[in-house]
This record gives C-alpha cells, sequence and structure tokens, in this order.
C-alpha cells in the first residue's frame, strides 16, 4: 500500500503536444517547481511548467509537512562546518517561511489546516549531544527551552528542546489554493536537453526558453557540477492511525532514523523508519512503525500508510542556484534533506533574485560552488564508495542462481541467456525481464521485495517490473523484449 493522507481530488493538465518559445520553462511539478513557478508568476515572468507525470504526485504528496527549524542534531554540524553565523542564518530561513507560508495562507484564504505550534527535539538515548544542541541553538539566539518531559505524548524520554511557534498544514491543499500563471503540462517528461542552447524536448514537442529551472528532485544530469557524486538518496516511511488525542505539538526525534509524529485531523501521523536507498531492509520498516504506534496508541487501527525518499547532501544543506557560469539562465532547486517544505518556500525567491540579478541573505547557504562534500569527506567517501562498489558489481558480477527456481511475487538479478537481467515472477508464474543495470549511471539494480519495484543503489532511479521509471534521477526505462 502507498496512499498517503494528503492524496487529493486534483484537476487533470493537457499534455505539451506542440513546440513552445518560452521566457521560462520550469521542470517538476512538486512543491519546489509550484512554488517557483508561482514565485516567478508574482514577479511577471511568463512561462510553462511540465510535470512527467501528474502534478504534486511526487515526493511532496507523501511529507509529513512540518514546517519547523528543529531538525536533529544539525546546528551543532553546521556550527562545526561553517561557523555560527551560517547556522543562524539556516535558522533564520525557517522562521522566515513560517512567516511567509502564513501570509500567503491569509492572502489568498487557502484552507489548509495551516497551524501554528511547538516543536520538540527529543532524544531516547543519551541526551549529551542533544544538550550540546540546545547550547548551540541558545548561543544563535533561538528562544529554545530544554525539558526533561513530554506532556502529550506517552514516550520515556532523556531530555527534549521545546521550540515554539512552528507551524503544519496539508501541502496539498495549500499548493492547489495557490494561484500561478504559468500554462501546467502533464504528461510531459523531459527526455532530453541541450543545456547551451536552452532546449528541452519531451516526447512529443520541444521547448525553447531564456531560463529552465529544473526542479526534478533529484538532478536529471552529471556535468555540470557532478551532483551524483555529491548527493544520494534516503527513504521514509510513514503510517496514519485513527486517534483524536492531541499531540499539540510537532515531534522529531533526535536520530537520523527516529520516530516524527504530529496531527491531521482525527489522525496522528507517525513517521521513521528512514534509510539509504542502497539498503533494501529485510524486513519491512512498516512492521517497526507499526509496533512503535501500537505501543504509543494503543493499537488505533491504521487507515493509511505511504513511503518515499529524499534527496541527501552532504552538509544538510540544499542546492539552490545557477548551475554555473557556462549556464547562467539555467538554475537547480534539489537537496532538501527531509526539510523541504521551508526550503523549497524560500528557494523560489532565491531562484527569482538570482534572475533578476537581486541579492539574497539566504544565498549562501544553497550555493552550489560551498564545497560541501570536501568539508565531509567521511560521508563523501562512503558515498563514493557504494557508487563504485555497484559499478563493480555491475560490470564484474555474475549471478548464479537460476532465475526459474524463482517463486511467485519474487525477483532479483540473473543470467538469463547470457545477459544480466532484472527478473520478476508474478502471482501467476509469469516473468517479467528488464535490464538490470540503472539507465543512469549504470549501477546494478537490487530488487525490493516490498514494493515489487526495482532500485538503484547508488542515486535512488526507481522502476516498477515492466522497467517504466517510477523515480528520476533515471530518464530511460530499462524495458527488453519480454522472454
Ligand atoms: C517521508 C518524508 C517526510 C517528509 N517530511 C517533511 C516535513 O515534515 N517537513 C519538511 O519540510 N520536509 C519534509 N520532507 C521533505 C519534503 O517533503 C521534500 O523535500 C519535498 O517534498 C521535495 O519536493 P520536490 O518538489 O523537490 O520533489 P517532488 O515532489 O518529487 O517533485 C519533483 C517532480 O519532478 C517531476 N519530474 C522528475 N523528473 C522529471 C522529468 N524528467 N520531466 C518532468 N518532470 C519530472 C516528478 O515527477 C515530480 O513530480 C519529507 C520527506 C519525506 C521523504
Amino acid at each position: 500500500m502507498n496512499n498517503s493522507i494528503w492524496k487529493i481530488q486534483k484537476k487533470g493538465y493537457d499534455q505539451l503536444t506542440k513546440n513552445l518559445k518560452v521566457q521560462v520553462v520550469v521542470v517538476g511539478g512538486g512543491i519546489a517547481g509550484f512554488l517557483t513557478a508561482h514565485e516567478l508568476s508574482n514577479r511577471g515572468f511568463e512561462g510553462v511548467l511540465l510535470e512527467a507525470n501528474q502534478i504534486l504526485e511526487g515526493v511532496t504528496e507523501k511529507t509529513t509537512a512540518f514546517i519547523a527549524g528543529l531538525q536533529g542534531i544539525l546546528y551543532q554540524k553546521l556550527n562545526k562546518t561553517y561557523g555560527l553565523s551560517l547556522a543562524k542564518k539556516y535558522f533564520k530561513l525557517h522562521e522566515n517561511a513560517i512567516y511567509e507560508y502564513e501570509k500567503l495562507v491569509q492572502e489568498h484564504n487557502i484552507i489548509c489546516e495551516f497551524t501554528k505550534l511547538p516543536a520538540y527535539l527529543f532524544t531516547r538515548k543519551s541526551s549529551k549531544s542533544l544538550i550540546k544542541e540546545f547550547d548551540t541553538l541558545k548561543k544563535i539566539g533561538t528562544g529554545v527551552n530544554y525539558l526533561t518531559k513530554l506532556q502529550n505524548v506517552p514516550i520515556k524520554i532523556n531530555g527534549v528542546i521545546k521550540l515554539e511557534n512552528q507551524a503544519m498544514f496539508h501541502p496539498l491543499k495549500f499548493l492547489m489554493g495557490l494561484p500561478i500563471n504559468f500554462t501546467i503540462y502533464e504528461h510531459s517528461q523531459v527526455v532530453h536537453f541541450n543545456l547551451k542552447q536552452k532546449v528541452l524536448y519531451t516526447n512529443l514537442a520541444k521547448v525553447e526558453a531564456e531560463h529552465i529551472v529544473f526542479a526534478t528532485h533529484f538532478p536529471l544530469f552529471t556535468c555540470p557540477n557532478l551532483f551524483p557524486f555529491k548527493m544520494y538518496q534516503s527513504k521514509s516511511y510513514c503510517l496514519a492511525v485513527s486517534n483524536t488525542q492531541n499531540l499539540e505539538g510537532l515531534y522529531i526525534e533526535d536520530t537520523s532514523d527516529g520516530l516524527t509524529l504530529r496531527n491531521y485531523k482525527h489522525h496522528i501521523i507517525i513517521g521513521g523508519g528512514d534509510h539509504n536507498t542502497c539498503e533494501i531492509k529485510k524486513v519491512s520498516p512498516y512492521k517497526n512503525l507499526k509496533k512503535e504506534a501500537d505501543k504509543l496508541f494503543n493499537k488505533s487501527p491504521v487507515h493509511y500508510e505511504w513511503e518515499t525518499q529524499d534527496c541527501m547532501t552532504m552538509d544538510e544543506l540544499p542546492y539552490i542556484d545557477r548551475l554555473n557560469k557556462t549556464y547562467p539562465n539555467v538554475f537547480i532547486i534539489t537537496g532538501f534533506n527531509k526539510w523541504g517544505m521551508a526550503k523549497a518556500l524560500m528557494g523560489s525567491k532565491i531562484i527569482a533574485d538570482l534572475m533578476q540579478n537581486k541579492q539574497n541573505e539566504f544565498y549562501e547557504l544553497c550555493a552550489i560552488n560551498r564545497k560541501a562534500a570536501i568539508k565531509n569527506p567521511v560521508k563523501t567517501l562512503g558515498h563514493a564508495l557504494n557508487s563504485v562498489w555497484n559499478l563493480f558489481v555491475s560490470f564484474c558480477g555474475v549471478p548464479i542462481e537460476n532465475y526459474k527456481n524463482l517463486k511467485n511475487n519474487e525477483g532479483g538479478i540473473f543470467l538469463v541467456k547470457g545477459k544480466k537481467r532484472g527478473v520478476y515472477r508474478d502471482e501467476t508464474g509469469k516473468f517479467y525481464f528488464v535490464n538490470a543495470r540503472c539507465s543512469h549511471l549504470k549501477c546494478e539494480l537490487n530488487f525490493d521485495p516490498h514494493n515489487k519495484t526495482f532500485v538503484c543503489p547508488c542515486h535512488g532511479s526507481l522502476y516498477d517490473i515492466e522497467g517504466n521509471v517510477l523515480r528520476e534521477p533515471a530518464i530511460k526505462p530499462i524495458s527488453v523484449n519480454k522472454n
């Protein structure tokens, strides 16, 4: 089941079928693309937004939609890597985003359950690093409090930081309520582009633009900027249980795979189980999440469960910038590290300011040339080794098992008539064959038994059992003729 609580009925948009010349083209119809199109149309730009599938059905539909400045043990890392003034700026970006969201909700009368409430960052482990985080937040001047108990959630904790005036909302109701003057095209995947000439191609048409903004979540290209070496993807899982208990806050555990909790109407949303997309978990992460939910909320029934993956950078800051001097009119907005609500909104303003050659106080947080990889050598090396290993396996590894031994509903990578193939056997015994290598950078794929998909362990591209692309950065399918 991948059934998000945020799913709503939306109107459909046409597919692009004729060539266009436009001022701006935004590629990607998630929160980043939507808010960028909104900001640019407000500033008088005209253009189009191209979405590969249907708008707002990517990661944005599967978020938990906290708008919060507390984000795990982050500020002490930012302080160590870049200094206190940058950590302070990161906090300010979130404060400004909450203010801007509230303003937009009021200005356009958007009914999206936007609510201000405190956020709590808690630990169930030793409180040492939480106390350090608290000290850093104090130095930044954030008005946080340190507590030893949670009032409204029955979790036994060893410490908690409280920050007032954070926010939550229904992300899709908000975005659908926002006026956007750009023409939106759905089912219009960008399959090829020439950045120098500023031309994009879908399967049916060509778009020439003065400015291009890539808001496709993971960048579609390797050069310039070598994004695949600086970024990876991480998965997360969510449940919504039917329960009317008011938690009166947003709850964030301090570990990278820890819990998050919030209310939405008569439900409590529980997130967690995060892991790098290079890992395939033997036991479905929903099982552990369900165990936690049962313990905390007396076996309340699960009404929704959903999962998705987000782009991670080595220093946990985003990339929102123009590509470089060679491509001054091509922009990118990505790398939200599971905290995309504030970054997408403030990032849309950064992109618009760059386009208009204006200064933006948050630009330095998001600049591509900030040496994030060099300043985080262990993480960068780990990611590089993972990619190299998966390339090595792809070209040198030889599967030894026979695919015909697969049971129904199983899959994997096998040698089929001398070629490596991804193979899946469905519930009726029928076999499906796909290319075993990702069409992005040729890493060997893994089979995910929980979702019946093929996953790239290097950058998280996702394919269905017929080889169709479900998630970027891959653009091309990996289908082969059925045997
Ligand atoms: C489980 C989970 C919980 C989260 N919770 C929070 C939270 O509480 N608060 C918070 O701030 N952040 C949160 N985040 C992060 C946030 O949800 C994401 O960072 C954000 O939604 C990403 O938005 P996006 O627009 O970049 O990506 P998407 O929403 O995925 O949009 C990208 C779009 O680009 C399209 N596309 C891709 N390739 C092409 C192509 N070739 N041509 C045309 N279109 C293309 C895709 O189809 C997609 O629609 C969470 C993330 C996860 C995984």
